[in-house]
């Protein structure tokens, strides 16, 4: 049935491999971030089979599928009060920035007999999640009270919000922060996170601070592009994911629609190019399963013309497509996350 995404698990393994080595070298450890796939177990399990240190997902029902994986889970959107009771459960670590929330996760925690890592997050620009660097010793002080929590690591997400791009001077600020912590309280912490894959240039060009010992990485792995500037890293894959949809209607029609334009469905006003007559073809696969600017035919002959919430319409002009055929097409991250979001979209693993 499609439509379907096929994952090539020996690709992203290659990828993931790559990356992990690369880090490796430096002494950084990898977090594995599912969320691009909603943590799906096939896949989680060949990323931890390359080598990555810690599995992180921002959702706790994604980290619930993998709670049967032998390895420390990291949840990284920071928790909310009402599911501090599922963090303890289903996370090791987790990331925070509210002293109110970790209070709860010391008492969930205390409750289970366990102690709960925490990693806090430091505000360096991007305006995301995260503790004013003003703050951070009082929160630690605080922190150190809580018998049933450990205080574990920093950690800092840039390019997500503000899109600011991470440099030797503000993942710096991160190491001289882990400075200050020691001084000040003593503690040594585990993990100094200094960000996502848009930090991955730094491991590449040799420029990450020293002192920084993990990364939390999806797209380096999943699409092998550091993120920063979208550069693809050497001998990855693009082509781990590829999505396959069927024809269900194709005619030639006109390029432009008869009559009076207003919105179309979804509150735009539509613009169209007058092509004449052209052959146009509809598959079955839509808004509700995928973002149509992240869709790109693999067929060069073949225009994406736009998208409804159930039908994908397409330019085949020149081409021999009739209805059953099935058109391939990669993907960018949004594409992905929807298209493995969807339970409409069947997901076939190639080993
Ligand atoms: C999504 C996310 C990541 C991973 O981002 P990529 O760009 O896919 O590497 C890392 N950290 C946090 C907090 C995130 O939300």
């Amino acid at each position: 049935m499609y439509p379907k995404i096929k994952i090539d698990l020996n690709k992203i393994k290659a990828n993931c491999k790559i990356v992990v080595d690369q880090c490796e070298e430096k002494g950084i450890s990898v977090t594995a971030i599912m969320k691009s796939f909603c943590a799906r177990p096939e896949i989680a399990e060949a990323l931890v089979e390359s080598g990555v240190k810690y599995l992180g997902d921002a959702r706790l029902e994604n980290l619930k599928r993998v709670s049967h994986i032998n390895i420390e889970k990291i949840l990284i959107r920071i928790p909310s009060k009402s599911a501090a009771k599922d963090v303890i459960k289903y996370s090791d670590i987790s990331l925070n920035s509210e002293l109110e929330v970790i209070k709860l996760l010391n008492q969930y925690a205390a409750e289970e007999n366990k102690i709960h890592k925490i990693v806090l997050m430091v505000e360096l620009g991007d305006l995301r999640e995260g503790i004013l660097e003003e703050d951070i010793l009082d929160v630690v002080k605080e922190v150190q009270k809580l018998k049933n929590i450990k205080l574990f690591g920093i950690g800092v997400n840039l390019t997500c919000y503000g899109g600011v791009i991470p440099t030797p001077k503000n993942l710096g600020k991160l190491i001289e922060i882990n400075e200050k912590i020691k001084m000040e309280t003593g503690i040594e912490l585990e993990m100094i996170s200094g960000g996502n894959s848009s930090s991955y240039y730094l491991v590449q060009n040799g420029k990450l601070p020293i002192g920084i010992n993990n990364l939390r990485m999806g797209e380096t792995i999943v699409f092998g592009t550091e993120s920063a500037y979208g550069e693809r890293i050497k001998g990855t894959h693009n082509d781990v994911f590829t999505v396959e949809a069927e024809i269900i209607e194709s005619k030639v029609k006109n390029s432009i629609p008869e009559g009076e334009i207003g919105f179309d469905a979804f509150g735009n006003k539509p613009v169209f190019e007058d092509l004449g007559k052209i052959k146009r073809a509809i598959l079955s696969i839509g808004r509700q399963d995928t973002e149509f600017s992240g869709m790109i035919p693999l067929d060069e002959n073949i225009q994406c013309l736009g998208c409804s919430s159930d039908h994908f319409i397409l330019n085949v002009t020149g081409t021999d497509y009739k209805i059953g055929d099935i058109v391939k097409f990669r993907l960018n991250y949004s594409a992905l996350l929807k298209l493995m979001t969807s339970e409409y979209v069947n997901k076939e693993y190639i080993n």
